[in-house]
């Protein structure tokens, strides 16, 4: 697909940067050059943020339902345009097509959730303590949002902000990733189709710091939602601290993936292939840490070393591929860097390792399915998100150990176990200290769903009725009967 859209959308019309200034935006696999969007700076945020807080007062008072129409037409105009959608996201991102194809889907179905659930923002009656009194609690919305995303989901970490801020009456400035800006130039082409009023939504695009700036210095923005590295959600902490903002952090993980002696072990590879090698290990919840009991652990590694084995890698766009590039050069640099520290420290490699070109015309950042064993505490693939497609595998003995390993880290978003002992099931779920625990699933997430994390991990959940907490805010109306 050709990009549409590549300038940034602004009270319902497209515009280029007022310096002319542009960003590159290259296809990872070959580095072609796809677009040239605008690098904004602080005068078009402030433009950005005055469209969303002239809109915000008809958008806020219209009816829940009302509000849900133009926005499902969104979810239904993103599945007419599905291919299209995907083929752009591949080429801007690099992942297969198939998980692209996924992806759109996934996208398309938070804001789907959460335009029904627009109609279901309940307030409360609470008995009083005073017969001379009545209590009454009110969902309101935030206001003007802003959202601050990441490239791994180009599409799906902006929808599953832009749903529920919304539907439930907020108006939405999104700053995507530098390095994936046209998949939500295209959210933003198919919001104005689909109806949504103009400066309800708009997508800027330009120096991440700067338009951050502008946005944490204006009171006008009640909140803001960022999925992202641990390192700029500290940042972003630190400046939400001047106007007392609002904020959602989903930041980094550093998920644990244990199989138990008692697991169904093809479920468990599965569940692993699924979590682990998706988007090239690319995503915040992929499992960085494999620890595996002793009974099973040859027949484990055995069987995933088997299933990873012909897993073929190439340009995402290509049949068949199931491992796509890294996003740039920084990332393979860090992946390459796990690798040849962990077999620095006495770790093996049982498959892969490589990171090549594949075909003609493609670049260097192409790195086979790995799987590392003997790794330990002291190698950085142990403590450090690799966001690649290296699976390092541990053996242990106990059920204790497992969970004490799993939980030794500064991390909390996702985990995931196998087993197939209910009891077990039961008290290892409850002892991660992570806010999402796959147990025999090695894909949980979904729009109803809560997603999100603790520890530096971060806060606030996207998904179901959680997230749409996220855009509202309570209000206690206390009435004196005299
Ligand atoms: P990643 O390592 O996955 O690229 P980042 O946290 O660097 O994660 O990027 C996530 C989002 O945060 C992107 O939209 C990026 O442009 C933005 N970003 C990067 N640096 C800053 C910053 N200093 N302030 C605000 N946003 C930032």
């Amino acid at each position: 697909m050709t990009p549409v859209q590549t300038r940034n959308l602004i009270d319902g019309e497209w515009k280029t940067a007022p310096s002319g200034a542009t960003l590159n935006v290259t296809n990872p696999a070959t580095d072609e050059l796809i677009a040239e969007v605008p690098d904004a700076g602080a005068e078009q945020a402030r433009a950005a943020i005055a469209a969303a807080r002239a809109a915000l007062p008809a958008w806020r008072a219209l009816p829940a339902g009302e509000r849900a129409e133009p926005l499902a037409r969104l979810a239904s105009l993103m599945q007419d345009k599905h291919e299209e959608l995907a083929t752009l996201l591949t080429r801007e991102q690099g992942k297969p097509l198939a998980e692209a194809r996924g992806e759109i889907s996934y996208a398309a179905s938070f804001i789907t959730w959460a335009a029904e659930e627009a109609k279901r923002v309940y307030g409360e009656t609470v008995p009083s303590s005073r017969p001379d009194q009545r209590i009454l609690v009110l969902r309101q919305p935030v206001g003007v949002v802003a959202a601050i995303t990441p490239w791994n989901f180009p599409s799906a970490m902006i929808t599953r902000k832009l749903g529920p801020a919304l539907a439930a009456g907020c108006t939405m400035i999104v700053k995507p990733a530098e390095q994936t800006p046209l998949s939500a130039f295209a959210i933003g082409e198919l919001a104005l189709e689909a109806g949504i009023p103009a400066g309800v939504l708009n997508v800027i695009s330009g120096d991440a710091a700067t338009i951050a700036q502008t946005i944490f210095a204006d009171p006008t923005v009640r909140k803001v939602s960022f999925t992202g590295s641990t390192e700029v959600g500290q940042k972003l902490m630190v400046q939400a601290a001047q106007n007392v903002v609002r904020l959602s952090l989903e930041l980094g993980g550093h998920a644990p993936f244990i199989v138990f002696d008692d697991a169904d072990l093809d479920a468990a590879v599965t569940g692993a292939i699924k979590s682990k090698f998706r988007n090239a290990g690319q995503t915040c919840v992929c499992p960085n840490r494999f620890f595996v009991q002793a009974g099973v652990y040859d027949e484990f590694v055995a069987k995933l070393a088997a299933a990873l084995e012909p897993m073929r890698v190439g340009a995402g766009l290509d049949e068949g591929v199931a491992i796509g590039p890294l996003i740039d050069d920084a990332a393979v640099a860090k992946v390459r860097d796990h690798i040849d520290d962990a077999r620095s420290h006495g770790a093996t490699l049982r498959l892969g390792g490589e990171i090549f070109s594949p075909g003609p015309g493609l670049t260097q950042r192409f790195c086979r399915p790995t799987i590392v064993e003997g790794v330990d505490a002291s190698m950085k693939l142990s403590h450090e998100e690799t966001f690649g497609p290296v699976a390092p595998i541990r053996r242990f003995t106990h059920e204790a150990e497992a969970i004490e390993l799993a939980n030794d880290s500064p991390y909390g978003l996702a985990s995931y176990f196998y087993t197939r002992d209910a009891a077990r099931l039961w008290r290892v779920a409850e002892a991660l200290e992570y806010g999402i625990v796959g147990a025999n699933d090695g894909a949980p997430s979904t729009a109803q769903a809560p997603f999100g994390g603790v520890k530096m991990s971060g806060f606030g959940r996207e998904g179901g009725r959680y997230a749409m907490h996220e855009y509202l805010d309570v209000k206690y109306v206390s009435i004196g009967l005299s």
